[in-house]
């Protein structure tokens, strides 16, 4: 089960909070994965293969999704790592329909920095290659204010001593690759 989106006070500045894409993704499906991976626990280290099959198909999705169609990534402020970007549109590629809450989030806050840092107003398109599907995104001002309250969560989130408490395992848990560190 993924979290709901908390309500509280946004950053006082992207530049200063520096918050990665795939921190927004992880926070919104468990503070507790955001925590390992912000403290340095990376997961291909962990947690049997799972995790390391999950990061290659990754990777081999995104070399081999769209074959024909030249795109690369693009860094944004040695920050932002987007998929690709066509004709201004951002996309973010994903391998299946999980998460999709998470990812979500993730493209908003693409568009929710390009926007508030660069002036540039886009919407977003989350491919599914093996679907064969897309859907688009767009941030709206009650988008952003989830955005801005996710940052802040993110940020307290990562300035923590020690882990946030979950009481139970859940069923995105299973595929976790901290899972060992969590429940083993
Ligand atoms: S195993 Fe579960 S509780 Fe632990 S980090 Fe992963 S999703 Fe969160």
């Amino acid at each position: 089960m993924e979290r709901d989106t908390p309500s509280s006070s946004p950053p006082a500045s992207l530049s200063t909070v520096r918050v990665t894409g795939t921190e927004v993704h992880y926070y919104v499906l468990c503070p507790r994965k955001l925590w390992w991976f912000s403290h340095g626990i990376e997961q291909e280290h962990v947690g049997g293969s799972q995790g390391a099959e999950n990061v290659a198909m990754g990777q081999m999705l995104h070399q081999d999704s769209y074959p024909g169609k030249p795109r690369k990534e693009v860094m944004i402020d040695d920050l932002l790592r987007i998929d690709f970007l066509d004709d201004g549109v951002v996309h973010e590629i994903k391998k299946s329909k999980g998460a999709q809450r998470a990812t979500l989030y993730q493209l908003l806050y693409y568009l929710y920095y390009l926007k508030r840092e660069k002036g540039f107003v886009t919407t977003g398109v989350i491919d599914y290659p093996k679907q064969r599907r897309r859907e688009t995104v767009e941030l709206t001002p009650q988008r952003e204010a989830e955005i801005e309250a996710i940052l802040a969560s993110v940020a307290s989130t990562r300035s923590e001593s020690i882990p946030p408490v979950v009481d139970a395992p859940m069923p995105i848990c299973k595929k976790c690759a901290y899972q060992d560190l969590c429940w083993g």
